[in-house]
């Protein structure tokens, strides 16, 4: 029988996806193999099939009790004789399985690493009695502390290649940059591996990143259209999935939370309700998704921002597997990444640590973006991409540009007054006259001192960030990063040359009524905006614009 004859008659498929055959024939072939490929591209198949056309085993290594039922199930549905140990199962059920592999009528056994490698296990000396034709390795960047979801128990698979050295092996995942791909390699120490990489282009999702602003009044303003869909929202902690459920079922929808602190019987009541449709939404910590097989999830939402780009676009994949249109939309504030930064430096590990903020730098890198945003996401799993995707925030052109010139001059007099000697957030302090003892005694007496006090510190930062991604000022990199001006920050200055800036998107409230404690806190900043006019002189309808109330 041919691949293809084996996918029609096993699968009912009547052509391969992506590089599904080429794949097959490698592990066919006896080679290792690594394949990446996005989720729901169809990675199974490249181990199922070689298991039905080769004699003997296929040990197929997967990090959730929950997903290797669902696929033995599908494979047995399929009349394929797979099956599954693991520490859920009665003895009586266990024994019955190994009397089965005894007899050599199954073909599939799907495993958890400590399963296989467990110290009292005596599981691994059995399998190496029987004739194992190929070990799959699902969810390989779980062997990764670079991947974005490192399981310690998968590290006991770097002793596979001894325990099995004439098996291929074959690694597969839809989550790897470079550097997670070369440590799967090595941790498992694949022998001269095929390397797969398929698009990981999902054309028919919309991304877009919307500067956070009261996001869940925000989020309400995404939804009200949505009511019908299902869609995934994920939060950056525990507490605030149960609390955002808890308040858009207030507001009518269809929601519920899950995170792995939930107990067993709520995750999975919420789990089989969103697969069932019978809920809309859920809302969760990154603990919900891996290997959820729903295809029509409409959007994924991000209500903070991902620790990387890796974890980021494996959950705005779940969306729209169907392949109908379908939305990913991040809210952002620069504040999540110092939050997350901070989180890092508690990390002992230095190297750890490095990576862990660099990769913090690329997702806000991503979220700060004036370009397209696809081609950013395919360029960083090192595919190719055009200049504009015509369907990313960025090339739908869906944010209003205006005639920024004036902060422009504002932000770029302030680094020279400051003889292109400080980092952006003194610079944004000095612009915002900050009150703080060293900068007000060095600078009080200088002109340009707080001229930009009508915009709020986040705002700045986004502007001096929008300005440099345009050219207008640059960071040396000489120990910590310093502003300085351009070669065209002098046409700026001199009002030559005009600056187009991006609007923030604020969106229009739906609440009358501002909390207590936050309509405190803006008379309070209102009032030190009306100290700091007086003091510079700024007439005070500046002070009171917009952008003041956005803090
Ligand atoms: P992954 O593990 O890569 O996320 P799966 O292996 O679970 O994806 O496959 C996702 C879906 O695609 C499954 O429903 C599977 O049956 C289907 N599929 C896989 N290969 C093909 C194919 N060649 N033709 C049609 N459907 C396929
Ligand atoms: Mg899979
Ligand atoms: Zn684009």
């Amino acid at each position: 029988m041919t691949p293809l004859q084996a996918l029609q008659k096993y699968f009912g498929y009547s052509e391969f996806r992506h590089e599904q055959e080429d794949i097959v024939k490698q592990v066919l072939a006896g080679h290792d193999v690594m394949a990446l490929m996005p989720t729901g591209g169809g990675k199974s198949l490249c181990y199922q099939l070689p298991a039905l056309l080769m004699d003997g085993l296929t040990i197929v290594i997967s990090p959730l009790i929950a997903l290797m039922k669902d696929q033995v199930d599908s494979l047995n549905v399929n009349g394929i004789p797979a099956a599954f140990l693991n520490s859920a199962q009665n003895p009586d059920e266990q024994r019955d399985i190994i009397n089965r592999l005894n007899r050599r009528e199954i073909k599939l056994l799907y495993l958890a690493p400590e399963r296989l490698f467990g110290s009292e296990s005596k599981l691994i000396n059995f399998l190496k009695s029987l004739p194992v034709s190929q070990i799959a390795i699902d969810e390989a960047h779980c062997i990764s502390h670079w991947g974005h979801d490192f399981r310690p128990e998968y590290l006991m698979l770097s002793g596979l290649k001894n325990e099995f050295p004439k098996v291929p092996v074959i690694a597969l995942t839809a989550t790897a940059d470079k550097l997670t791909q070369k440590d799967i390699v090595d941790k498992l120490a694949l022998h001269n591996p095929a390397i797969f990489v398929a698009s990981f282009n999902r054309a028919n999702i919309t991304y877009r990143v919307i500067l956070k602003n009261k996001s869940f009044y925000q989020l309400l303003d995404f939804l009200k259209n949505r009511t019908e869909d299902a869609g995934i929202i994920y939060c950056l902690s525990r507490k605030s999935t149960e609390t955002l459920a808890a308040n858009l079922k207030d507001e009518g929808f269809s929601a519920e939370a899950y995170h792995a602190g939930l107990d067993n019987a709520t995750k999975a009541r919420n789990q089989e309700a969103f697969l069932r449709d019978e809920v809309k939404i859920i809302v969760a910590t990154i603990a919900f998704g891996m290997g959820i097989n729903k295809s029509n999830v409409r959007y994924v939402v991000h209500m903070d921002m991902p620790k990387n780009i890796e974890g980021y676009y494996q959950e705005t994949g779940r969306a729209g597997r169907d392949g109908l249109p379908s939305d990913a939309v991040l809210y952002y504030s620069p504040g999540d990444v110092m939050k997350l930064k901070g989180f890092v430096t508690l990390e002992d590990n230095e190297e750890q640590s490095r990576v862990m903020l660099r990769k913090l730098d690329d997702m806000a890198t991503y979220s700060e973006l004036h370009t397209c945003r696809r081609k950013f996401l395919l360029n960083y799993f090192d595919e190719e991409a055009p200049d504009n995707c015509g369907s990313c925030d960025i090339c739908l052109s869906e944010y209003k540009k205006f005639d920024g010139t004036l902060i422009a001059q504002k932000a770029l007099s302030a680094v020279a007054r400051l003889n292109q000697r400080f980092g952006s957030g003194y610079v944004v302090d000095f612009l915002r006259g900050s009150k703080s003892d060293k900068i007000w005694n060095d600078h009080k007496q200088l002109k340009t001192y707080g001229i930009g006090a009508d915009i709020s510190k986040a705002q700045w930062q986004r502007y001096l960030r929008e300005m440099q991604a345009y050219g207008y000022l640059k960071t040396s990199d000489d120990g910590f990063p310093v502003l300085k001006l351009t070669p065209k920050s002098d046409a700026v200055l001199k009002g030559t040359e005009k600056v187009e800036l991006t609007e923030s998107q604020i969106i229009e409230e739906k609440t009358t009524e501002i909390p207590p404690f936050e309509s405190e806190l803006l008379l309070m900043l209102k009032k030190v905006r009306f100290d700091l006019a007086e003091r510079e002189n700024v007439p005070p309808y500046v002070i009171l614009s917009d952008a003041t109330l956005q803090e």
